[in-house]
């Protein structure tokens, strides 16, 4: 699969070592008295500008609610959330939306492509809901599907593609306005050993090209492409504020991206 990437994320990032998401004292509960899950419970989090995150964990541990806190599809409890330097924890529902819209890329296990849209009409339409004239949103889905190696499916409906190509397009959406950030839950979860290995070599340019990356993941090859890897567990990450498993430093950083 070639891959070739244009310095995707570089007007949206801030300077090296910025701070592109944090969070302090993050908790997210559900339900309350007997019933109360406390799927996030005091979450010290930083991630750098050009660094990729791995957050591992058993089922249930709260890394899927985590991600939605992050990028704020979802709400917390207490704590405080920052993107790209704003404080979005107290944001209205309107102004969390307009915040993902430009600052965040979500990239789900199960693709959530729009089904009557063909691939470059899906990549095309967070451009055209953030106002971008139609010509120039088209162009922007065309190159990025060149960019993930799909130039020639750009007409294809969703179900005419493999789960990798699926979820290749989903990421194409993901970049499509530039955001500071890619936000990926289980992304190879859905996704045959081939397939598995695209879509993260595919994650690994876009990461040396400069992307800021969370990935949630079982999968230990998905973790290895991360400078870091947060192990979670019931809602926290492991050894407190400070639980990351050093990977022996960023990732060299080539300045071509190759396939
Ligand atoms: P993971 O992604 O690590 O599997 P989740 O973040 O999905 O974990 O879930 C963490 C915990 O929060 C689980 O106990 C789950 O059942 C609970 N939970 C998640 N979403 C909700 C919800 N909308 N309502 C009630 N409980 C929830
Ligand atoms: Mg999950």
């Amino acid at each position: 699969m070639p891959i070739h990437l244009d310095r995707v994320t570089e007007s949206a990032v801030p300077g090296p070592g910025a701070s592109v998401l944090r969070t302090r004292a993050l908790r997210k509960d559900y339900g309350s008295g007997a019933g109360l899950v406390r799927a996030v419970g005091g979450v010290d989090l930083d991630v750098a500008a050009g660094e990729a995150i791995g957050v591992m964990g058993p089922s249930g541990c709260g890394k899927s609610t985590l991600l939605h806190l992050l990028g704020g599809l979802d709400q917390p409890t207490a704590g405080e959330v920052w993107v790209n330097g704003r404080r979005t924890d107290r944001l209205s529902q309107r102004a969390l939306a307009r915040m993902r819209q430009s600052e965040v890329g979500f990239v789900f296990q199960a693709f959530h492509l729009m089904g009557e849209l063909t691939a470059q009409e899906n990549v095309e339409l967070p451009s055209l809901l953030a106002g971008l004239p139609p010509e120039e949103a088209r162009r922007r889905a065309l190159s990025l599907l060149g960019q993930v190696g799909l130039a020639d499916r750009a007409d294809h409906l969703p179900t005419a593609l493999s789960g990798g190509e699926r979820q290749r397009v989903a990421i194409a959406r993901a970049l499509a306005n530039r955001p500071a950030i890619v936000l990926a839950d289980e992304p190879t979860g859905n996704l045959d050993s081939a397939a598995t290995g695209e879509v993260l070599r595919l994650l690994e340019a876009l990461h040396r090209s400069g992307l800021t990356l969370v990935v949630v993941t079982h999968d230990a090859r998905v973790a290895a492409i991360a400078d870091r890897v947060v192990s979670m567990r019931d809602g926290a990450f492991d050894g407190g504020s400070g639980g990351t498993e050093s990977r022996g430093g960023p990732l060299s950083r080539p300045t071509g991206i190759g396939s």
